[in-house]
């Protein structure tokens, strides 16, 4: 890829700006096809070797296991650092039947896997350390960036220019890329805040994750280690603001009132996080030699925990169109291979993205009027053992990310079959 598109001298082949997740995966996806990638990050390089802790876990699907193997990036994750997700149960306060959804018969041992998002990160940099043409400009401030049929451009505050032949966004929800290239989006703020916390607890987890409505809040758990969990409190931005400076004493005796002393005495390790919730969708993935991945395209309410499993789709989507551009037009930005990479991304990402934003709105507020319509929506959920096998089967599938309508009809089938 040397000889570039109209003659143009490229600097670099692709530019991506931001070095989270998202833009560390595809500079892995990338690299291999020989492209040569510059990573833009604001952050120093030390905040990229060893990122600090931030209370995300991260509920990986098997498609998304699957990616972070082919990848690289999986080998750098210690298997203890992958603890599994057996069972998914969903209560909801006054209705006697709860929701669950098992690993049991889909034929793994595990619904996913939860792995911090810290672990991700220095795994997904560890892996870009072994690619010798991935140059990272970490610490980096972007003044301005340009994109024409010819190449795209990314001026650095302190000089530097990137001319590339394609411009790759992966700078989270908020994306001022996304805003420099002309890219509206739609931005909903749900009005509440979440706070997550790694606590211990007296009575054992079993393995399974609860995500708990009712009484004006949501409560999570997410299984870490036999008595060690993630929980994660949805509350208006003044209560997760008031929780968020008790001091630890004072902290677990809340969180053990919240979850009905159900885990016994709890304890809580190491800091707490707050994060608003606020979703994103871009009105288009692409642009004239750019692109959106990660949360910069689509930030999801984290209450179905499949931001990140979108945002390695997007990773997968985009690498096998940039291929696809490099084979029939010796382009990585051909404008026909980014409208493929457009078109496939909205249509895996749209229907999760609207459920989603339904489910959290449904459940989100108990002021609502919602509450005996997500009452009978979880009691017919929960009767209905094809749903609870649908459900499942999304999370254990591990691709192609895009299976065939055949395909999707055969397991639908499965799905429906009773036993
Ligand atoms: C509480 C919580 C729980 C979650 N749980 C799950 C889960 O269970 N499963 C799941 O799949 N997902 C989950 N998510 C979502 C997941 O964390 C995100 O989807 C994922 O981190 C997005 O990765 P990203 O690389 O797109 O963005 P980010 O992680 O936000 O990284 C963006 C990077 O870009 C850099 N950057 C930003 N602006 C600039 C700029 N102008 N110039 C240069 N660099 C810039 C930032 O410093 C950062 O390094 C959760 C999120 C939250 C908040």
């Amino acid at each position: 890829m040397r000889d570039h598109y109209h003659g143009t001298p490229w600097t670099t082949d692709v530019a991506i700006i931001g070095a989270g997740p998202a833009g560390l995966a595809l500079a892995c996806a990338l690299a291999p096809l020989g492209l040569r990638i510059g990573l833009v990050e604001r952050q120093p390089l030390q905040a990229l070797a060893e990122p600090a802790f931030d209370g995300r876990e991260i509920a990986l699907t098997h498609a998304s296991l699957r990616l972070l193997h082919e990848l690289g990036i999986a080998a750098h994750i210690p298997a203890a650092a992958m603890p599994p997700l057996r069972t998914a149960r969903v209560i909801e306060r006054d209705v006697a039947r709860e929701l669950q959804v098992h690993a049991a018969g889909t034929g793994h041992d595990r619904l996913g896997s939860l792995v911090s998002n810290r672990t991700i990160r220095t795994a997904a940099w560890q892996a870009v350390q072994a690619l010798p043409d991935v140059q990272v400009h970490a610490g980096a401030t972007v003044d301005a960036v340009h994109t024409d049929a010819r190449a795209a451009e990314v001026r650095l505050a302190d000089g530097r220019v990137l001319r590339a032949g394609l411009l790759v966004a992966a700078d989270s929800r908020m994306s001022q890329t996304r805003q420099a290239l002309g890219i509206a989006a739609d931005i909903h703020d749900f009005g509440r805040h979440m706070l997550v916390c790694r606590m211990r607890h007296e009575v054992a987890n079993d393995g399974v994750a609860w995500q708990w409505f009712g009484d004006g809040q949501t409560r999570a758990l997410l299984p870490l280690e036999p008595q060690l969990s993630s929980v994660v409190l949805t509350l208006t931005g003044a209560e997760a603001q008031r929780m968020e400076r008790l001091d630890d004493g004072a902290f677990a005796g809340e969180v053990e009132r919240r979850f009905e002393h159900r885990l016994g005495r709890m304890t809580a390790v190491g800091s707490r996080h707050r994060y608003p919730l606020t979703t994103v969708y871009a009105r288009h993935f692409v642009a004239t030699r750019a692109a959106l991945v990660g949360d910069a395209a689509v930030g999801m309410h984290p209450v179905t925990a499949h931001g990140f499993n979108l945002g390695l789709a997007s990773v997968e989507r985009l690498a096998v169109a940039v291929a696809d551009s490099l084979h029939r037009h010796a382009d990585p930005a051909h404008p026909r291979a980014l409208a493929s990479y457009q078109r496939r991304h909205r249509r895996g990402s749209l229907p999760l993205f609207l459920a989603t934003a339904t489910v959290a709105r449904l459940y989100g507020d108990d002021r609502t009027a919602a509450r005996p319509l997500r009452r009978a929506a979880l009691e017919a959920a929960a009767g209905l053992a094809p749903f609870r096998r649908a459900l499942a089967a999304g999370l254990v599938d591990d691709g192609p990310v895009d299976p065939r309508a055949s395909d999707r009809v055969r397991n639908a089938l499965q799905w429906l079959r009773p036993g």
